[in-house]
């Protein structure tokens, strides 16, 4: 039992995922032991305590990380997450993640990732301000335009971007909009950022079903999550004619097997909050989700939702990873044997950090592009980088995944070679 629990432990673990796809990559690159060694690692872990007055005038301290993985191809880039069960190690796997990721869709940033342990729900705006600004100024001799460049990620937003533009300039002595993205349009941010998850993971998948000739009124998709990336994606999906039958969130999902009326259903979940109640729909669990008859499969609410013990049961054809994490490494194996094709995360939901890049270039030049802009050059990002991996997995016989790995690793890899490590 306890050996059970163990091999599930492992199996779930941000960091054991993550270096379980990378060993099997860069041995099939031949990757040199000293490579190896240097990429595994990364480049720096930052830990600090960030002292905090809380409303009530009692102090209080967090614990935050800031973890560079890798600066080869640029800048570190990858957002700040406020989570009462942020751990190091999963920091470390988020940073090494953001690297592969960049290099995948050949955007010229490294790899870095940041976390406080803290309960944003049961904290004032105050509280999470003081926080950030803190967290900020004590990282600020590691962060720059030049150096690392944060974002949202899981409870940061636009306001908390925002603040940390504001405490870095005002350190710099200067307005440094570059600092940061994922900003308000207002300070910096780029037209089309907040749907860029969802439009580059609706463009992965309109491309998977050209691959299948699959056409997009025969397909029946289901959505695990209706937050940024799964409502953004469901709604793009069912403009071009898809048919979406199951949408879920936190509380559970609905379904009808005829296709849901997604616009009415953004409404409905908009105003109630939730998902219950919506008219001619049966309720059905997150795990019942997973497992519908449907073509496209859209995992796009947190990691570990496909593992060991439900891939067998997964009937789509394809899955596209709009979340970070959503599939074990375990459960990767029996996806293959089933020959379901996994876009896997670091391709398809990187429309995100494309939009971070633009918005990056944007502030720099400080010309800010029309969205169509904006999305034209995303499409571009997205289908080349696509290409690129379905020719990757076909000419190296591996799978989507560690197609995306090989073309990540190999690209970090060689810009290391020329640049050579100081050593
Ligand atoms: P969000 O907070 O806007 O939405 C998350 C959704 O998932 C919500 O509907 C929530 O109710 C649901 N959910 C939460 N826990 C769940 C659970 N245990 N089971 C089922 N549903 C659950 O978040 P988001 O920005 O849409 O991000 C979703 C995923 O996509 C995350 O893994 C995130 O890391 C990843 N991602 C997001 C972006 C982005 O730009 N927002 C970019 C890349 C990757």
């Amino acid at each position: 039992m306890a050996l059970l629990m163990a091999e599930q432990d492992s199996e779930v673990n941000p960091f054991e995922a993550m270096m379980s796809r990378f060993d099997v990559a860069a041995q099939k690159l031949n990757l040199d032991d000293g490579l190896y060694q240097f990429l595994r690692y990364p480049r720096r872990e930052v830990t600090i305590y960030i002292p905090v007055f809380m409303d009530t005038g009692r102090l209080q301290v967090f614990t935050g990380y800031r973890v560079q993985h890798n600066i080869s191809r640029g800048p570190s880039k990858g957002g700040i997450r406020f989570a009462p069960d942020v751990t190091l190690d999963e920091v470390k796997a988020l940073a090494a993640w953001m690297t592969w990721k960049c290099a995948v869709v050949n955007i010229p940033f490294g790899g870095a990732k940041g976390g406080v342990i803290c309960d944003p729900s049961r904290m004032s705006t105050g509280e999470l301000e003081r926080l950030t600004r803190r967290y900020t100024a004590e990282l600020y001799e590691f962060l720059g335009p030049e150096k690392d460049v944060p974002a949202p990620d899981v409870n940061t937003n636009e306001q908390i971007m925002a603040w940390v533009m504001d405490t870095y300039s005002m350190h710099a002595h200067q307005t440094v909009t570059g600092v940061i993205t994922g900003k308000p349009v207002e300070l910096g941010g780029s037209a089309g950022r907040r749907e860029a998850t969802g439009r580059g993971l609706a463009i992965a998948i309109k491309e998977a079903c050209a691959k299948f000739s699959l056409a997009p009124s025969d397909s029946m998709v289901a959505i695990q999550g209706f937050g940024n990336v799964g409502s953004v994606t469901a709604q793009l999906l069912h403009n071009e004619g898809f048919k979406v039958v199951a949408v879920s969130d936190i509380r559970g999902g609905i379904y009808n097997p005829d296709g849901l009326d997604i616009p009415r259903v953004v409404e409905y979940h908009r105003r109630n909050r939730t998902l219950d109640g919506f008219p001619d729909t049966d309720r059905i669990t997150n795990r019942e989700l997973l497992e519908l008859p449907c073509h496209i499969l859209v995992p796009a609410a947190v990691e570990n939702q496909i593992t060991s013990l439900n891939a067998s049961l997964i009937k789509a054809r394809i899955i596209a990873e709009g979340a970070n994490g959503p599939t074990t490494a375990k459960a990767d194996l029996i996806l293959e044997d089933k020959r379901i094709f996994v876009i896997p995360d670091i391709l398809a939901n990187a429309g995100g950090v494309t939009v971070s890049y633009f918005e990056w270039v944007q502030d720099r030049q400080g010309y800010f592009w029309k969205e169509s802009k904006v999305n034209e050059r995303l499409a571009d990002y997205m289908t080349d980088s696509f290409a690129q991996v379905v020719r990757y997995s076909e000419t190296h016989n591996v799978n989507m995944r560690i197609a995306a790995y090989m073309l990540a690793i190999d690209r970090v890899a060689r810009g290391t070679r020329i640049r050579g490590i100081y050593a």
